[in-house]
C-alpha cells in the first residue's frame, strides 16, 4: 500500500525560489530569503500526484 508523502519544500524551475511547507499556517513560505522573481510564474520543482491549485 502506498503511503503518501506530501512535499515540505519545492524550488522554482525559473527563478530559483524557495519555500518550505508551514504545517502551522498551512502555507509555503520563503526558504531562503529568495523570493525569486515577483512576476515569475513559478514551475515548481514537486514532483508526484501532489499538484499546487492553479487557475
Ligand atoms: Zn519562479
Amino acid at each position: 500500500m502506498a503511503e503518501l508523502d506530501p512535499p515540505t519544500k519545492r524550488e522554482c524551475h525559473r527563478c530559483g525560489r524557495r519555500e518550505v511547507w508551514d504545517a502551522d499556517a498551512a502555507n509555503w513560505t520563503i526558504a531562503n530569503g529568495n523570493a525569486g522573481e515577483p512576476f515569475c510564474i513559478h514551475e515548481w520543482d514537486i514532483t508526484g500526484a501532489y499538484q499546487p491549485v492553479t487557475e
